[in-house]
């Protein structure tokens, strides 16, 4: 397949400005191939924001192809969302001629920028490679970055570094530096080079209009769908949710302002729409929205809906989504046990697990996959037992529906209250557990990778020094046993795996990323993991006895 016959592909759905003779020559970035990228909603309107500018020359570059590239770009911005694809930024950067390190490019280069969820959970692993992060929300940093750029383009590198450093939710990491206790301890503190701010705020978008597709193309790896976002953040907030952690507070997009004319939009060149967010269902006019799609003119729109809350599986919509193609669903209930979803403030009886599934047979779809997670803290072995139990329960409840369990191990995020606890190394164990119970009593089970979970710790906790161990192991591959081999050759630069993955960090201990300001303050985590481990036979952080002060803030 030809570059041109990919792009010729787009139904683009906003108007590209024609670029100023003096426009800024920009490359935006997926580092994936174009299917992925393209599928990625974000990307999309970071991408369809920077082209709608005049004073932008935007050229698109994906691992496979590449749309107008500039021959010299001034800026270039990749958006983040899987932390594997580091290895294919650095590649990217490499292909381009451009130095990998930030330290190693000069004037002639490009400003290396990003941003995107992974960037903006915990952008210290990576932090070597960019100029520039941007943390939050696009909508209004995209045009404050872009705006300050033009008034600083003249100016040397670090001139414009230190004016972008002074714009809210703008990092640039080269100017602040970590302190660590000592080469293998943690971290102590962060020094913030003088005159920028000591602390960036990731920011934060307050509008009623969400996000939706600006370019719809069968080349996309969902063909040919629109999306919509419907909500932003989830008001649940499990203590582990990096998805209603960081992007906190819950956001609706507004029915007669965002979603009904975005879909009208969409749906005049795609049967296709996918609705998008941490928590779909918990939209309050969500019932509306329903309707909407159930108009006689919408009978033939396929219909995907990214994220079910398993209370609200009724059989209305088990029933729209099988008039709209859909005959599946995936219910995230982490765990049988009613303590553990107590530990994690999942407000979830068995009781509601078992009528959504009731409701999803009786409303015609053919399958529903629940979604749980090992080695959540406080978890014991009994509480496995009560997943496989509730497994079985299921099974008999719903005849006839196929049931499938999809299991992860817990991963620590930052800016969660979870975010101090490390990986359970029983995880693993316990995952085979429930495999050879599950898959003996004839019910679908599918581990995710227990290695893959140890690298994405790695990631989601890591520090600066993380970031020459990434660069050592692209070279190896993306086995754990390569991270361990770079580990093994960095012996004395940095604390060994154990302590990113296994290991319990004191809530008095600094954070690699207490220099960036998330949606709540760390005195409200601790608060929160405190609430979690009321519920736990062992508290591992947290006095047990209520009237003494359980957590201590740091
Ligand atoms: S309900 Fe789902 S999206 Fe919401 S906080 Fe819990 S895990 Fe996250």
């Amino acid at each position: 397949m030809t570059a041109s016959s990919i792009f010729a592909a787009e139904h683009i759905l906003f108007d590209p400005a024609v670029p100023d003779s003096d426009a800024v020559p920009l490359v935006f970035a997926f580092p994936n191939e174009y299917s992925v990228g393209i599928t990625s909603l974000g990307y999309q309107v970071i991408w369809a924001m920077l082209a709608q500018r005049q004073d932008l020359a935007v050229g698109r570059l994906f691992t496979d192809v590449a749309d107008h590239l500039p021959a010299q770009p001034e800026l270039m911005g990749f958006s983040v969302s899987w932390e594997l694809d580091y290895i294919n930024i650095l590649n990217l950067l490499e292909q381009q001629q451009i130095p990998i390190r930030s330290c190693d490019r000069t004037q002639d280069h490009p400003l290396i920028f990003g941003g995107g969820p992974v960037l903006t959970a915990n952008p210290e692993p990576f932090a070597d490679f960019f100029d520039i992060v941007l943390l939050g929300d696009g909508e209004d940093l995209i045009p404050s970055f872009i705006d300050t750029y033009q008034l600083v383009r003249t100016a040397s590198r670090l001139e414009q570094l230190k004016a972008l450093a002074q714009v809210p939710g703008i990092y640039i990491p080269s100017l602040y530096q970590p302190v660590y206790t000592e080469p293998t301890g943690p971290i102590s503190h962060v020094e913030p080079v003088s005159g920028v701010p000591a602390i960036v705020k990731k920011q934060t978008y307050r509008g009623n209009v969400l996000l939706a597709s600006t370019v719809v193309t069968e080349k996309a790896a969902w063909e040919n769908i629109f999306m919509v976002e419907v909500v932003r953040s989830c008001p649940e907030m499990c203590r582990f949710c990096l998805a209603s952690y960081l992007t906190l507070p819950f956001r609706t997009a507004s029915l007669d302002d965002s979603l009904v004319p975005a879909i009208e939009r969409g749906l005049n060149v795609t049967q296709r729409l996918g609705l998008l967010g941490a928590s779909v269902t918990q939209h309050p006019g969500f019932e509306e929205l329903l309707d909407y799609i159930n108009q006689p003119t919408y009978d033939d729109v396929r219909l995907s809906i990214a994220s079910v809350r398993t209370n609200t599986v009724n059989e209305k919509l088990a029933n729209t989504l099988v008039n709209h193609g859909t005959k599946s669903i995936t219910i995230a209930v982490e765990s049988g046990s009613e303590r553990v979803r107590e530990i994690i403030n999942k407000k979830l009886a068995t009781a509601d697990i078992e009528r959504a599934i009731v409701n999803a047979k009786a409303g015609g779809l053919s399958s529903v996959k629940l979604y749980g997670m090992a080695g959540i803290p406080g978890e014991t072995e009994a509480d496995l037992e009560a997943t496989a139990t509730m497994m079985l329960e299921l099974k008999k409840a719903a005849k006839g529906l196929r049931l499938t369990l999809g299991c992860s191990t817990f991963v620590p995020k930052a800016h969660t209250p979870f975010q101090w606890y490390g990986v359970n190394p029983q995880a693993e164990k316990r995952l085979k557990f429930l495999q050879k119970k599950l898959r003996s009593q004839g019910i679908d089970f599918r581990p995710e990778s227990y290695n893959w979970s140890v690298i994405q710790t790695l990631i989601s906790r890591g520090d600066r020094r993380i970031g020459q161990l990434l660069e050592l192991t692209r070279h190896y591959g993306d086995s754990l046993g390569s991270y361990r081999r770079a580990f093994k050759e960095l012996k004395g630069q940095l604390p060994p795996l154990e302590f990113y993955v296994y290991t319990d960090w004191s809530t008095e201990q600094a954070l690699p990323w207490d220099h960036l300001e998330g949606p709540l303050s760390k005195s409200t985590l601790l608060k929160h993991l405190e609430s979690a481990e009321v519920h736990m036979d062992e508290p591992r952080f947290c006095n047990s006895t209520p009237d003494l002060k359980l957590c201590s803030s740091a």
